[in-house]
C-alpha cells in the first residue's frame, strides 16, 4: 500500500502543524485543509509540504 507520512504546512506562518497518513493512489492531488495554527491561535489554510 502505497501511505506516506506527510506534513502539513501552514500557508501564513509556513510552520509544520501536522503530520498525517496519506494514501496516494487515491489522493495524488496536493492536501489543503483549514485547520487550527496553534502559533497564530485561529484556523488557516494548511497545505501539503514536500
Ligand atoms: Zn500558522
Amino acid at each position: 500500500m502505497p501511505r506516506e507520512i506527510i506534513q502539513l504546512e501552514c500557508t501564513s506562518c509556513k510552520r509544520n502543524n501536522y503530520s498525517l497518513m496519506k494514501n496516494k493512489r487515491k489522493h495524488s492531488e496536493r492536501l489543503e485543509l483549514k485547520k487550527y495554527c496553534p502559533f497564530e491561535r485561529k484556523r488557516t489554510v494548511h497545505k501539503e509540504a514536500r
